[in-house]
């Protein structure tokens, strides 16, 4: 899952990237408001933790400029403890959830990966289609009952085309779920990806729509 953080204190941000790297998110960092908004608008991010004292614009700011301008993103907000106010302010404006500082980075990860499955309609930790399971928080796959080891980018994109079960997906929309910032995108790396991924799994699993991208259809559907 590939999210934004904004946070403009180097020392906490540094500590969140880490953390939710270790927890498997892919995680591109900006340090001001103005930043996020425009990454926000233009990037492809699956949700965003967002520090509402941030320099240039302010988070709540942020947040109201990302509504107004249709940007549906999911979007977890940081507060201070005692910052009630802060927060009902923040849901108002079309936050999504809120974790209070110091950060409890296994709470956060939880809550975002809860935040992403709710922004598909999902309601389960579980993805399923066809015999093929993911449990996505312990990162596990399994094909009828035996656990199919993928590497992490083979996770991700399994994940993603499981979020969007029935649509397709082109190459660059696939890409820009899949590598952050400074990462180099072989210009095949997807399609190496969906042929290991029908090959460890099965082959109809992925359906290629020539011309357009990739698609997982719905069992029956
Ligand atoms: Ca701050």
């Amino acid at each position: 899952m590939r999210i934004l953080l904004a946070e403009d204190d180097l020392l906490l941000g540094d500590g969140l990237r880490a953390g939710l790297r270790q927890q498997g998110f892919l995680v591109d960092w900006v340090r001001d408001g103005l930043a996020c908004e425009r990454e926000m608008v233009s990037g492809d991010y699956q949700a965003a933790v967002l520090d509402l004292g941030l320099p240039l614009k302010d988070g709540m700011e942020v947040l109201k400029a990302l509504r107004q301008r249709k940007v549906s993103t999911p979007v977890l907000v940081l507060t201070a403890r005692d910052a009630v106010p802060d927060r009902i302010a923040g849901l108002d404006l079309g936050a999504d959830d809120y974790v209070v500082k110091p950060v409890d980075l296994a709470e956060l990860a939880a809550r975002l990966r809860s935040l992403v499955r709710r922004s598909h309609g999902q309601t389960q930790d579980t993805l399923q289609c066809g015999s093929v399971r993911i449990h996505v928080s312990a990162r596990q796959v399994w094909m009828d009952d035996k656990q199919v080891t993928l590497s992490t980018r083979e996770f991700d994109l399994l994940h993603v085309l499981m979020l969007s079960m029935g649509r397709v997906l082109s190459r660059e929309q696939l890409e820009q779920k899949l590598y952050n910032w400074g990462h180099e995108v072989e210009s095949n790396a997807i399609e190496v990806h969906i042929h290991h991924l029908r090959r460890k799994l099965y082959a109809d699993l992925i359906q290629t729509v020539r011309g357009v991208g990739y698609t997982m259809l719905r069992p029956g559907g």
